[in-house]
């Protein structure tokens, strides 16, 4: 065998080994508003690789929100499988689906979807407190490790937009999921503000291994990500 050739099996060898923690198989969300259809995720196959950072990027109205939500069991779709660790997530009863969410997948929102009448260390405990162990001092280590120590008992309209999308990557991380999935987690902060939570998901992927997909019209995302799945009218078109 020639070297490259070689080389090239070897490597497909390689990528055929890596583990794929969530698939989707003809993944497919239609909206009914009365006669009229949307096809809001059509047709669309893909897999995320453990530790690997994907971004999904398209125009406002692809399908890049619907897809996160069909991935990460918030939304059932019309048609096709989502696979977590090989088990058919819509398969399953939603209180064991939602049990799996809880443990192994962490969102974070545009608009960081924390709960008001909680303080931010009350927030980040919530996951916890479900799967039966509140983590109190886990969260706290987290909040700290988020730069948030002086933050802890302020509720969500007494923080900044940055630090709110903080609390939610520190709620996200607190059931240490295999998964991280991000719905334009810096569409709603300044360009600076946007930078250093990409940095700090960026950091958690590569130290924590966490799989990380990130929907996102950000440039600069786009840029860092080991591969980006373009979709257009709910299809996946590179
Ligand atoms: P993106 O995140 O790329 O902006 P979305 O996934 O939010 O796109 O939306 C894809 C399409 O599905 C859009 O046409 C949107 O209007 C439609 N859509 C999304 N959610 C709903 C819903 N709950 N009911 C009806 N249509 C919806």
């Amino acid at each position: 065998m020639s070297k490259t050739l070689e080389a090239a099996v070897l490597e497909k060898e390689g990528s055929l080994r890596r583990e794929a923690v969530l698939k989707g198989f003809e993944l497919t969300k239609i909206y009914r508003k009365g006669a009229r259809e949307v096809r809001a995720v059509d047709g669309v196959g893909l897999r995320l690789f453990k530790g690997d950072f994907v971004a999904v990027v398209g125009p406002s109205g692809a399908g890049k929100s619907t897809l996160l939500h069909l991935l990460g069991g918030l939304d059932t779709p019309t048609a096709g499988r989502v696979e977590l660790d090989g088990r058919d997530l819509y398969g399953m009863r939603e209180a064991e689906r939602a049990r799996l969410r809880n443990s192994r997948i962490g969102f974070v929102f545009q608009f960081y979807h924390l709960l008001p009448e909680f303080t931010a260390l009350e927030n980040v405990i919530l996951p916890a407190l479900i799967k039966g162990d509140p983590q109190r001092e886990k969260a706290i280590g987290l909040l700290e490790l988020m730069g948030l120590r002086d933050r802890m008992g302020h509720r969500p309209q007494e923080l900044s937009g940055g630090e709110s999308q903080r609390v939610a990557i520190a709620r996200a991380l607190i059931n240490d999921p295999d998964i991280l999935l991000c719905d334009e987690p810096t569409g709603n902060l300044d360009s600076k503000t946007g930078e250093g939570l990409t940095a700090l998901l960026i950091d958690i992927n590569e130290r924590k291994k966490v799989s990380l997909m990130i929907a996102t019209h950000d440039e600069s995302i786009r840029e860092r990500a080991d591969s980006v799945i373009h979709i257009k009218d709910g299809k996946v078109i590179s």
